[in-house]
């Protein structure tokens, strides 16, 4: 018997790949999975604790509870300001607000803009609509911000929305307020749904300064805002995003929830609005850590031969350039991280994972120990001295 055509096309992510491939192993050093290496900061979980324990343990809101769409509505107070009551939808992690985003917005046969490289789960998501992705590629060059007039050129009478994500997922890449703002000019005076991928919105480094393609009022009215508390408060586990969106669309995506993941636990929810309004030290505390280690992971590649990487300005990637490597290897990047992972056990991602544009790098999460970036990184610089 057959099974649907939509399970049998969709495949896994390359980043779940490398991972299962090195639970085969033993002493690797891991740099693939995007997730903070901190556990979620102890006053959420007691807070968890608190009510799991005053037995709070049934169904709650398909929307979420009004105590944590009030907590995002007082975070956002001084930009998106969205109204508690019906602008704020609590999703299954951002990775389900995108899926009920997509799936609101867009039609079998229209076509979604996404910038690549770009997190891989778009893809999959956008297929699952049965919608076309419309690559647009952000160039290193560039800092891989992407060209405002390549997006315009990408526009075609089917393009339904476009996913925008900054600080960028697997690059690193932060828009500047000039390029955001060329890119809401041209979105503005057209029937294109903005989906605004923030989720790394809190990492952003040294004096770069973060805008959010939601915060322009021009773009209001069709722009889902998609964030979550995985990177904010290292809570990848409790599986805890949300979306802002204008009344109509937050109705449909509820729909839309209720019918799939339902609705989330009680003690989760009320534990990440305290994180919201009491732990924002913490935020800044990982950031910081973060930013550190980001510095070292880029001084030490510097010294790797036939690589190179241009220092990433916000999220807990390096997406490094190894084209020299490969080129010399005689490898695809995929084939590249596949021999590394068996010569030496260190696990990254081949670039080509996130959209064609990225054949040739490799992207390193930077979330992991001092210890594990010095090793690691001595063993690529080992590896590569080989070609
Ligand atoms: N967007 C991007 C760009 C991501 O990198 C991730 C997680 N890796 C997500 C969304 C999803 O995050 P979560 O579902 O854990 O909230």
């Amino acid at each position: 018997m057959r099974m649907s055509k939509l399970t049998d096309q969709l495949s896994g992510s390359v980043i779940r790949e490398m991972y299962n491939e090195a639970l085969k192993m033993d002493d690797t050093i891991s740099f693939t999975v995007g997730e903070p290496d901190f556990v979620t900061p102890a006053p959420i979980i007691e807070q968890a604790c608190l009510y799991w324990k005053k037995g709070l343990t049934h169904y709650t809101p398909n929307v979420g509870i009004l105590e944590l769409r009030e907590a995002i509505s007082q975070y956002h107070k001084n930009d998106l300001a969205p109204n508690p009551d019906n602008e704020i939808m609590i999703s299954c992690g951002a990775t389900e607000g995108i899926q009920m985003a997509l799936f609101t917005l867009v039609d079998p046969g229209d076509e979604v803009i996404v910038v690549t490289p770009a997190w891989p789960n778009y893809f999959g998501q956008i297929g699952m609509c049965g919608a076309r992705c419309k690559v647009v590629e952000a160039r290193e060059e560039n800092n891989f911000i992407p060209d405002p007039d390549e997006i315009q050129a990408a526009i075609s009478p089917k393009t339904k929305a476009i996913i925008l994500n900054s600080p960028s997922n697997p690059t690193g890449a932060v828009i500047d307020a000039d390029s955001c703002k060329r890119i809401a000019a041209i979105l503005a005076d057209r029937d294109i749904f903005v989906i605004s991928d923030e989720i790394y919105s809190r990492l952003v480094y040294d004096e770069e300064k973060y805008t959010s393609l939601a915060s322009f009022e021009a773009l209001k009215e069709k722009t889902v805002y998609i964030n979550g508390f995985s990177k904010m408060f290292a809570m990848t586990g409790w599986r805890l995003g949300y979306a802002i969106a204008p009344p109509a669309i937050i109705k449909n995506m509820t729909k839309l929830h209720e019918n799939g993941a339902s609705c989330l636990p009680a003690p989760s929810q009320i534990a990440a609005a305290y994180g919201l309004l009491h732990c924002q030290d913490e935020i800044e505390r990982m950031k910081a850590s973060y930013q550190a280690r980001r510095d070292l992971i880029c001084g030490l590649l510097d010294t790797v031969p036939g690589v190179s990487i241009r220092k990433p300005k916000g999220a807990f990637y390096a997406f490094v350039n190894a084209k020299e490597l490969t080129h010399a290897a005689g490898m695809t990047s995929r084939e590249l991280c596949m021999d590394l992972l068996q010569k030496t056990g260190v696990v990254t991602v081949p670039g080509s994972g996130f959209g064609a544009c990225g054949e040739g790098y490799i992207r390193m999460t930077y979330a992991t120990s001092e210890e594990n970036i010095t090793h690691g990184v001595e063993r690529i610089r080992e590896y590569a001295r080989r070609f």
